[in-house]
This record gives C-alpha cells, structure tokens and sequence, in this order.
C-alpha cells in the first residue's frame, strides 16, 4: 500500500511556504509526514512582496527595505505622509523561498516533488493528489495552484496587471525614506491607471506602470508608459534596468472557495483561497493572516478548517462593492482613490485597507466617497445580484 502524508502542499509558492515554514516552526508538528507538490523549482526572484503592517511580521527578517512616509498623487490630491504605526515593507521572494527551503532542508520528513498535478479529489477521510505519473494521498491537502479557481470573466473580474523596473539611476535622484504608493497623473485612457515608485537606495527604485482594468496591454505599452514617466516625471535621463517583473493579479467578484470536500480536507490557501483582496490586489498580509489563525485551529483542534468571522465577511463587502463600482465604470479608480486621500487621513484608509479599521473610521470612509454609486453597488452585492 502506498504510504499516506500528514499533509500535501499542493503548491509551494507565497502560501504552500509560508505555511509550510510556520508549521514547521511548531513543534508539535516537526514529525508530521509532509509531502510538497509543485511543477517549479522555486530558485527565480520571480516577484517582489509589498505589503503594510504594524510591528514585526513572521518574515521580518527577509525585509530588504521599509519605508514610513509614502506619497499619494492625482490631479485632485498632493499628500505626503508620515505613518505613525504602519510601516510600508519589500521582501524579495528569491530571499525568501531561500529562506524558507533553506530551514525546511533540515526536516528529513519533509519530501519534495517536481510534478504537475492534474487532479485533487476527496476520497472519506483522506485526498488524492494525482499528478498524471502518480497518486499520493493526505489527510489534508493545502492547495494554492489554480485547480479550483472559481470562473473569471470579464464581467465578474477585473485584472490588476503590471509591468515593474528595478532601475539604477547614474544620479542619486531618489529618497530612499519616502514611496510612492500611487501616482494618478496619468492619462487614464485604459482604465484606472497609475505608477508606483519604491526607492530603495538614492540611485535605485522600482518602478511600476499598473492598472486594473479587464484586460492586459501589450507589452511595448507598459514599456513605453515606464520611459515617459521616468524620463519627464522623474526626470531620470540616465539609467539601466537591473531586473524586471510582470504580474497579473485577479480583483475579482467571483468567489474562490476556501476549502471542499464533504470532510473539508481540501484547504485552499493562498490566492486560491480568497487571500487575494479583491479592491487592492493585495496578498502577502493575509496570507500571512490567515495562517495564523489556520495554525491556532490546527493546534487546538486538530483541523486547519478556518471560518470567516463577521468583519472578515463585512470586509469582504466592502471590497466587493469597490470592485463592483469600477467594473461597471460606476466611478474610476482614480476618482475613488482621490476621494479618500482628500478627506480621510492617510494612515486610516491603509488600516481600512488592511482589513483593521474600526466602525468609525469605515463610517468616514464611506461618507468620504460619491453615496449614489457605492449604495447601489454596495446593496447589489448584498443581496449576490450578478454573484457567481
Ligand atoms: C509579479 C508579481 C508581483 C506581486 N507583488 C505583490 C505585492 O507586492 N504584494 C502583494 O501582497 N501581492 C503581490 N502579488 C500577488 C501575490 O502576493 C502573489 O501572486 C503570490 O505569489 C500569491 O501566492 P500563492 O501562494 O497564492 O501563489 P503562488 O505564489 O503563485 O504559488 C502557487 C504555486 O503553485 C504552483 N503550481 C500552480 N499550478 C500547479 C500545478 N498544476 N501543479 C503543481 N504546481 C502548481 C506554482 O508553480 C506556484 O509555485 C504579486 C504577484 C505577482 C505575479
């Protein structure tokens, strides 16, 4: 009979890694038989993570840079602001899958495949994980690759895409203290579009052309979008590129199921859990959130099973309705975004965005945005009109 896993990681991106290192790092769980899945061998610094927090995070060492005063710009809206509690964070994830594959290679029970998986099913009180060559089988299966995405159409989805430059200017041209989060002076011909620009050192930054709108451009667009903005807004002249990066992520109204199977012995994690949030296009934060409410469970009962409480699902609303508004072009990107910065203090809007504002602070932000269209995209989505 072919042996049985504790758990398989179908996957071994952000999600299968992060979770796969957190578990490892308790030691009730240093002897569980774990077997890891994934068609890639993960060596390539394939992207960069940005994300807020307070304090230290489960990754704090990998953070390569910080910053604590970010900037907001559109045609309506100038602010440069201070954080008092958040701080804006990069992590590489080259550091970081070396990282982590570096303190799971002292685990002998820990076994890696380089396989495609085809299929994931659950079979009573175990799952099967079939990668066309070979069947393995878990008690638990943690899923992050897209087997079970919900169906995403132009209708229900908007695409956050992106094409990134890591540049080494000739001047120091940058302040490596202040980022940029969004830059709206843009033409939005697109669709909501802006730049954004991480310095890291004062002859180095990322610069990122990044839109969300329902369909990728071609590749010589982004490009030339990067020249003119680093060239007449920056005023950089002279530069080399040092690494590239090119992303599409879903902001999407469809929903992606948090786990299946009738024993629930299916969790999906990850973007392919729902931990991608829908408005920002955001991740690593609730990734990270949500294994560590996961591993809570899994100590006290046994189970990874996670239910959303009601401010997750109240967020989830939000997020839902935002979306909503600018996929039916209700408002822009760019006009919500000015909206909030204009009225609300900066450091509240990131804490809203983080999922960890209080009811005051969501009663501004909501009284801070044009009534008409958010109440009607906020009711439809209450009631799951064009849910799917
Ligand atoms: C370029 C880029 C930049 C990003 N920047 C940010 C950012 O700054 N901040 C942020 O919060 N989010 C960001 N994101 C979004 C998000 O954080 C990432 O996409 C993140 O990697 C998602 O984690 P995940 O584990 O769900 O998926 P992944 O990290 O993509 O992991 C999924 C894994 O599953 C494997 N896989 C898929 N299908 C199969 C299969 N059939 N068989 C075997 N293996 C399979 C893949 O090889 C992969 O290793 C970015 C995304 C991209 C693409």
């Amino acid at each position: 009979m072919s042996k049985t896993y504790d758990y398989i990681f179908a996957g071994s991106g952000l999600a299968g890694l992060s979770l796969l290192y957190r578990l490892l790092k308790e030691p009730g769980f240093q002897h569980k038989e774990i077997l890891v899945i994934d068609y890639a061998k993960k060596t390539q610094n394939d992207r960069t993570w940005c994300f807020w927090e307070k304090g230290e995070g489960p990754f704090e060492s990998l953070v390569c840079h910080e910053w604590a005063r970010l900037r907001f710009f559109s045609p309506q809206v100038f602010k440069v602001f201070e954080m008092r509690e958040y701080r804006y964070k990069m992590i590489q994830s080259g550091d970081f899958y070396a990282h982590v594959l570096d303190f799971v290679n002292g685990f002998s029970n820990v076994r890696f495949v380089e396989e495609k998986i085809v299929g994931i099913s659950e079979e009573g009180e175990k799952v099967s994980v079939d990668t066309g060559d070979n069947i393995y089988s878990a008690d638990y299966v943690f899923n992050s690759t897209g087997l079970f995405y919900p169906k995403m159409n132009e209708d229900n989805t908007l695409l956050q895409h992106f094409l990134g430059w890591f540049i080494l200017t000739e001047q120091p041209v940058f302040d490596p203290e202040v980022g940029t989060l969004m830059d709206f002076t843009l033409p939005q011909d697109h669709g909501t579009t802006f730049m954004y620009v991480l310095p890291t050192a004062s002859n180095m930054a990322l610069v990122e052309y990044t839109l969300f709108t329902e369909r990728v451009l071609e590749e010589k667009e982004y490009e030339t979008a990067l020249k003119s903005y680093i060239r007449n807004k920056l005023g950089v002249q002279a530069y080399d590129i040092k690494h590239k990066e090119f992303g599409v992520i879903p902001m999407s109204l469809a929903r992606f199921p948090a786990h299946l199977g009738k024993n629930k012995r299916i969790i999906n994690i990850g973007t392919a859990g729902g931990y991608t949030k829908p408005s920002t296009g955001y991740t690593f934060q609730f990734v990270q959130k949500h294994i560590g409410r996961l591993l809570v469970q899994l100590k006290q009962t046994g189970s990874p099973v996670v239910d959303p409480t009601f401010r997750e699902r109240m967020f989830e609303w939000y997020d839902r309705t935002l979306v909503d508004v600018i996929l039916n072009k209700r408002l822009t990107g760019e006009q919500i975004f000015s909206f909030l910065f204009k009225q609300v203090e900066p450091e509240r809007i990131l804490a809203f965005l983080a999922n960890e504002s209080g009811f005051l602070e969501e009663f501004k932000i909501r009284n801070s945005v044009p009534q008409f269209p958010f109440v009607y995209s906020g009711i439809k989505q209450l009631l799951g009109v064009g849910r799917s």
